[in-house]
Parts: structure tokens; C-alpha cells; sequence
């Protein structure tokens, strides 16, 4: 069964209201992206597909991929405008695997037991996408921000990555997505939730599996790295 990891680059992530992209700064005396890639480096994951900005792969080749030496980096290829089309380009460059595991590079602390639990439930379910139940109280509103419901917290989740599911049916799920006018969908899941008839299952990630967004996101990072250390 072959296992392929793509980890996504692309994006310009403007809420972080930096010069230098996201994926390109610095924590802890490395670029951000190269955490992931190490994490599934060290994975049993089979190959990684890296999904960067169009006219940055060869900056990305020398500076992060032969630098830090990940052999596991097969392919590394542009992406496109919203995250759905990087995705869709990460999945065509993927052709002949069993399975895809689809990661935020912006999200440096996945773990090799994160990846190794995603790959065992993905063989079993066939579509897992790992989160962590809410800690606060989550309201839906209507447009003028009046609220509409108050969902159980406990069947409340906020997603992360790795997504993860057979091939063919994030493939097929893609292509039929994409075909509408306004797909709109904001990970991975949801397109298989809205084009096939296949359950998708939650599984534990972790709290600090957080996506670095803003940038308060990268106090949060050196944080978590600076109790890392002391451990
Ligand atoms: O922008 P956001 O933080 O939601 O991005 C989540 C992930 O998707 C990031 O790792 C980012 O690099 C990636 N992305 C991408 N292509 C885009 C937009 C975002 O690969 N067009």
C-alpha cells in the first residue's frame, strides 16, 4: 500500500500581515514549513508531495528540501489560488497512490503518532480527518451576527490536518467539486461530505496541532517549542 503525504505551501497568508510569507518564517532558527516535512520524514509515509507558491520550487528545493536533507520529497510542484486548487494539483501529482494524507505545512507541530494513527484509521475507514473537541461554547448566526443555534458542544470539533483518505475517492470527490461554479469548501472533507456517500471519521490530533494564521499564532509556537526543550 503506498502511503503519499501532501504537504501544502501555496498561499500567500495574508492574515499573518508579514513580508515574508508564513511558510518561509523563521521558528526556532528553522523555516516553519520544515517541521512538517521532518515530521512526515521520520513517518512511515512513503513519499511526500510538497505543494509550494508557482516560481518558488527552486528556492524551496535548495533552501528547505536538500538543506535539511528530507529524501522522502518526491515531487515538489506550484499549487493555485485557493487552497482547494492546490490540493486538487497536490492529488493529480499523487496518481498511483493507496492512500493521501493532506497537511497544512502551515501547522509545524503534527507528530509522527498524529500521522501513524491518521494512516492506520484511513486504511480501516477509508476518509479520517484528525481534530480536537471545542473548548468553548460555539454559536451559528445569521448574517447580522443574531444567533441561530447553539450546537452540543460535545459533538462540536475543530478541524485540523493531516486529512486522509483512499485515492480514488478523494480524486473523485475533487473532480466533482470542482466542476461547480462556487465550491467554497475550506478543507478537505467537506468534499467528500458533499459528493459521496462516505462517512468520514474524526480522530484525536491534538491541541497544539495549531495552524499559524496570525500572529499571535506564532507567540503560541515559540511557546510550545521553548516547553519542548525543557522536556
Ligand atoms: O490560508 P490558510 O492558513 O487557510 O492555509 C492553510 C494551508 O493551505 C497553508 O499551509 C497554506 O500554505 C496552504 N495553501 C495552499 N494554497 C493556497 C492557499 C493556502 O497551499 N492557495
Amino acid at each position: 500500500m503506498k502511503y503519499t503525504a501532501i504537504v501544502l505551501a501555496a498561499g500567500k497568508g495574508s492574515r499573518m500581515n508579514s513580508e515574508v510569507q508564513k511558510q518561509y518564517m523563521t521558528l526556532g532558527g528553522k523555516p516553519l514549513i520544515a517541521y512538517s516535512l521532518e515530521a512526515f520524514e521520520k513517518s512511515a509515509v512513503d513519499e511526500v508531495i510538497f505543494v509550494t507558491g508557482a516560481g518558488e520550487e527552486e528556492y524551496c528545493r535548495k533552501e528547505i528540501i536538500d538543506r535539511y536533507g528530507y529524501k522522502k520529497v518526491a515531487q515538489i510542484i506550484p499549487g493555485g489560488k485557493e487552497r482547494y486548487h492546490s490540493v486538487f494539483e497536490g492529488l493529480k501529482a499523487a496518481a498511483g497512490s493507496d492512500y493521501v494524507l493532506i497537511h497544512d505545512g502551515a501547522r509545524p507541530f503534527v507528530t509522527e503518532e498524529i500521522i501513524a494513527r491518521t494512516m492506520r484509521t484511513v486504511r480501516e475507514k477509508e476518509a479520517c480527518i484528525v481534530g480536537m473537541p471545542v473548548k468553548d461554547t460555539i454559536k451559528i448566526s445569521d448574517c447580522e451576527n443574531k444567533v441561530l443555534d447553539t450546537p452540543q458542544r460535545e459533538h462540536v470539533w475543530m478541524v485540523q490536518t493531516p486529512q486522509a483518505f483512499s485515492y480514488g475517492l478523494i480524486y473523485h470527490a475533487y473532480e466533482k467539486i470542482l466542476a461547480q461554479p462556487d465550491c467554497g469548501i475550506t478543507d478537505d472533507a467537506m468534499a467528500v461530505e458533499k459528493m459521496c456517500n462516505v462517512p468520514v471519521c474524526l480522530i484525536e490530533g491534538s491541541y497544539r496541532n495549531i495552524k499559524i494564521t496570525t500572529p499571535e499564532d506564532l507567540v503560541t509556537a515559540e511557546a510550545f517549542l521553548r516547553q519542548q526543550a525543557l522536556n
